[in-house]
C-alpha cells in the first residue's frame, strides 16, 4: 500500500490542494441535513438538471423533505442494464434541541438538547456551538436559522467543569457517567428583564427572540434545531495536507462523489447518486437508506426509459457504499489491526466488509465485485487501500450497504479513512479525498 504523496507528480500534488479548497467551501457551508440537498440541488440547476418528478431529461434531480436527494444522469445503455449507484449520507452527529428546551437555572437561560447519533461527549463541552435549524411558527411560516457561523454572531458553549471540583463528579466514573447526556445543555443568555421578579432571564430572551426572530415559546415544538461546531475548516499540519473540520463523515463522500458526476463527460450506464438521512441513527424513517425514497425514484426513471420493471434495474445495478473508514491513530494503535486497518495519506479504502464481531450485520461484497472493483482502480492508477473497522472484538460499525444490498445489486464499501471520526473536528487527507474522487468518478464512467 502506498502512500500517495510519493507516488502523484507535481502537476497532481497541485490538483490535490486545489481540489481540497473547493471541498473546504462546501464543507464550511453545509453543517446540516437540509444544508446539504439544498446545496446539491444548486449544483444540479447550475449544471442543467431537472426535477425528476415533473421533469424528463438525461439529467434529473429528485428530492424529498429537504433531506433526501437522488441525482441521475443517463447513460449509452438503458436502464434494465442497471445503474452505477453511489449512495453516502448527509447526516453527522450533532445535538438537537428538546422540543421543549428552554430553561432559566442560576440567573442563566440554558437550552435543555439531546445528542444525535454517536458521539463522545465530553468532546462536546468548553466549544464554540453554532446553531443551525428551522422553525415553523403558529401562522405555518417556515423560517431558517443560523446563528454563530457570521463572525459578527455570538457563538453558544455547553459549560464543563472546573477541574479543582471535578474528582468526584468526574474524576471517579467512566467517561460516560462522568457526563451523562442531561448535562449537555447550552448556555443561550445571561441578561434579566427589568421589572419582573420570577424568570426575568428568560423573559428577557424570549423578548430578544420576538422581537428579532419573530419566534415564540411554543414556536421550539416545530422546529428541526441543532448544534453544530462553530469553528471553521482549517488545514492541518505544517504542510496543510490534512483537514480539519466538522461532518466529514460523510460529507467528504457526498462532496467527492457529486463532483465525480458533474465532471462526467461520458457514462455508459445511467449514474444515480444517492444521498441519504438518518444514518448516524440506524437508518430509520422516511428519508433514510431503509426508507422507499430509492424505489420511487427508480420507479420514476423506469417510466420514462419504459422500462416496466424497476425491480429488474436495481438487481442489475452496481452500488458503491460512499462512507468513511477510520484511520489508524497513532495514540491508539491497539485497537487496529495494522495489516487490514486504513491510514491517512494512502489512498481511498476499499472496505469489502463492515459488521462487528463474527461479521454481525455485515453487508459483504463478494469476491468476484471486489475483484471488479480492484481491477478498476488499478487499471485507472487509483491509489487505495484496504480498511478494516478495528480489531475483531474490539468493536465496529456498519454503513447503508445492506439495505441497498436487499435488492440483490452488488455493492461494496470505499470511501476516505478519517481520524477523529465523529468529533466536532474530524481529520481527512488532502491526498485521500482527491483519489476518493477519482475513484467514484472512474466507476460511474467505467464501461
Ligand atoms: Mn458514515
Ligand atoms: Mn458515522
Amino acid at each position: 500500500m502506498a502512500n500517495v504523496w510519493e507516488k502523484v507528480s507535481s502537476k497532481e500534488k497541485e490538483e490535490i490542494f486545489k481540489l481540497a479548497e473547493e471541498y473546504k467551501k462546501f464543507l464550511n457551508s453545509c453543517k446540516t441535513e437540509r444544508e446539504v440537498v439544498n446545496y446539491i440541488i444548486s449544483i444540479a440547476l447550475e449544471n442543467g438538471y431537472k426535477d425528476g418528478f415533473n421533469h424528463s431529461s438525461d439529467k434529473l434531480f429528485f428530492f424529498d423533505k429537504e433531506r433526501i436527494v437522488a441525482l441521475y444522469k443517463r447513460g449509452n445503455k438503458k436502464a434494465s442494464y442497471g445503474l452505477k449507484i453511489i449512495v453516502s449520507h448527509i447526516d453527522s452527529p450533532r445535538i438537537d434541541l428538546k422540543p421543549k428546551p428552554i430553561y432559566e437555572d442560576s440567573d442563566l437561560l440554558l437550552l435543555d438538547t439531546q445528542y444525535y447519533g454517536g458521539i463522545k461527549k465530553y468532546q462536546w463541552f468548553s466549544i464554540p456551538l453554532a446553531i443551525h435549524g428551522v422553525i415553523v411558527n403558529k401562522y405555518n411560516r417556515k423560517q431558517t436559522i443560523i446563528i454563530g457561523e457570521d463572525e459578527n454572531d455570538p457563538v453558544f458553549t455547553i459549560a464543563d467543569l472546573l477541574p479543582h471540583l471535578s474528582r468526584k463528579v468526574q474524576g471517579d466514573k467512566k467517561i460516560d457517567e462522568a457526563l451523562p447526556g442531561e448535562k449537555l445543555d447550552l448556555i443561550f443568555g445571561s441578561i434579566p428583564l427589568d421589572g419582573e421578579k420570577e424568570e426575568k432571564v428568560k423573559k428577557n430572551i424570549l423578548k430578544i427572540l420576538k422581537e428579532k426572530y419573530e419566534i415564540e415559546e411554543e414556536d421550539f415544538i416545530s422546529a428541526d434545531i441543532t448544534i453544530v461546531p462553530a469553528f471553521k475548516v482549517r488545514d492541518i499540519g505544517i504542510d496543510k495536507s490534512l483537514i480539519g473540520g466538522y461532518g466529514q463523515d460523510d460529507r467528504i463522500c457526498v462532496w467527492s462523489s457529486l463532483k465525480a458526476l458533474i465532471d462526467l463527460e461520458k457514462n455508459e450506464y445511467s449514474a444515480l447518486l444517492l444521498f441519504v438521512d438518518k444514518e448516524e441513527i440506524g437508518s430509520v424513517g422516511n428519508t433514510s437508506a431503509k426508507s422507499k425514497f430509492l424505489e420511487v425514484v427508480v420507479k420514476r426513471i423506469s417510466e420514462i426509459e419504459n422500462e416496466n420493471d424497476f425491480n429488474k434495474v436495481l438487481y442489475n445495478s452496481k452500488a458503491i457504499s460512499a462512507d468513511v473508514t477510520s484511520a489508524t491513530n497513532p495514540n491508539f494503535k491497539e485497537v487496529d489491526d495494522p495489516r487490514n486497518s486504513a491510514k491517512l495519506n494512502h489512498g481511498v479504502a476499499i472496505v469489502k466488509y463492515t459488521g462487528s464481531g463474527g461479521k454481525f450485520f455485515a453487508s459483504e461484497a463478494s469476491a468476484e465485485y471486489t475483484g471488479y472493483i480492484r481491477n478498476l482502480l488499478n487499471n485507472n492508477n487509483i491509489i487505495w487501500q484496504v480498511g478494516l473497522l478495528g480489531k475483531v472484538d474490539e468493536g465496529g460499525g456498519g454503513t447503508v450497504a445492506m439495505f441497498l444490498a436487499e435488492y440483490g445489486m452488488d455493492i461494496i464499501d470505499i470511501g476516505p479513512p478519517i481520524l477523529n471520526m465523529h468529533s466536532p473536528f474530524e481529520i481527512s487527507s488532502k491526498a485521500d479525498l482527491y483519489m476518493t474522487y477519482k475513484a467514484y468518478k472512474v466507476f460511474l464512467e467505467s464501461k
